[in-house]
């Protein structure tokens, strides 16, 4: 249940309905809106009776949740949720681009990658440490001294780094040195996990499992936020189909779904939706055109010798020529809307 101030709302007020709310033993979440206070009612048990709120000075309406998913749903906030991160924005209608490769291999490597993706107009640098590998005998990343290379190359170029925690274990060490902490498709639905980063205080990328439905992802990202942490971008990766011309299926449509059903930016990923190359360009477009709140593309300046994911890194020149038509795509699409 949600319920909604008057404009303009004191403080004091505010604090009162929390305190009404709380003495009924639920809990009060208030929600900062463009115009309004919106206090968020978790935890309860059964169906709420509106009429103990309605009376309260101050309310102006009780609103019933219908969704399961509370505190991430459009009911509960109108407004789109805008993260700043560096230059960036996700959710404000821009298109900031993630770019990097798939894994932290040296440091000479992330730093000519970061320089050239800077140059192109990427806005984040994205590189795994820690990477979750579907063989326990491939390249699971260089840990902690991978970190220190991002450090290194946020240090140099000025770009905010995103890398991925894998688990609670390591999870301290990774909100150290990231700016944004990555939740990968396979520990989309891993509970604990999302309640540290919930826990954090750096903003959260959470991709989206491989057979996800978007009430299950909506509910991963529930987590999150009922922990506190409501700096939640979703992004889309492609969901597993009967198809094997591509890795994945990129599941286009999800973006508006996404974007009705709940208020937190959603980016689309099409590296790990296609698994080639060639196919990343053309969803690249699409992406472009699509209304999302930015991307997130794999770059390579030697995919042939990557030691994960090279076949679908795009190399650095033609990750500019991308960004240049990506750039104007959207800005037609935006020009038009
Ligand atoms: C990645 O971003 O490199 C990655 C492993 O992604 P996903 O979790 O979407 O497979
Ligand atoms: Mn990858």
């Amino acid at each position: 249940m949600l319920v909604v101030m008057e404009k303009g709302i004191t403080q004091e007020k505010i604090q009162a309905t929390i305190t009404a709310i709380e003495k009924r033993g639920y809990t009060a979440r208030p929600i900062p809106g463009g115009d309004r206070v919106s206090i968020g009612i978790l935890h309860n048990k059964g169906s709420i009776d509106a009429d103990h709120f309605l009376g309260l000075d101050g309310v102006k309406e009780v609103i019933p949740v219908t969704k399961p998913y509370k505190l991430v749903s459009r009911e509960f906030k109108q407004e789109n949720t805008q993260i700043k991160i560096g230059d960036a924005v996700f959710g404000n209608g821009s298109l900031p681009v993630i770019a990097g490769p798939c894994a932290v291999e040296s440091e000479s490597q992330v730093l000519a990658i970061a320089k050239s993706v800077k140059a192109a107009g990427a806005k984040l640098f994205r590189a795994g440490a820690f990477k979750p590998r579907t063989s326990p005998y491939s390249f699971h990343g260089l840990g902690e001294q991978g970190l220190k290379f991002l450090a290194k190359v946020r240090k140099e170029t000025g770009l905010p780094i995103v890398t991925e925690a894998m688990d609670v274990e390591t999870f301290d060490l990774v909100e150290e040195y990231a700016d944004v902490i990555q939740i990968g498709t396979r520990n989309m639905q891993n509970f604990s996990l999302l309640r540290r980063a919930g826990k954090s205080l750096k903003p959260v990328i959470l991709k989206r499992g491989m057979s996800a439905l978007l009430q299950e992802w909506l509910m991963a990202a529930e987590y999150i936020m009922e922990e506190g942490n409501s700096k939640i971008i979703l992004c889309e990766r492609g969901i597993r189909t009967f198809v094997r011309h591509s890795r994945n299926t990129l599941d286009l449509s999800v973006v508006p779904a996404v974007k009705k059903e709940s208020h937190l930016p959603i980016i689309v990923d099409p590296s790990h939706a296609a698994g080639v190359r060639d196919q990343v360009i053309h969803l690249a477009y699409a992406c472009a055109a699509l209304g999302a709140d930015g991307m997130m593309i794999e770059v390579h300046n030697n995919p042939e010798e990557a030691m994960s994911d090279g076949a679908q890194s795009l190399y650095p020149e033609q990750f500019h020529r991308v960004m240049e038509k990506m750039n104007a795509i959207h800005a037609i699409v935006e020009k038009n809307e």
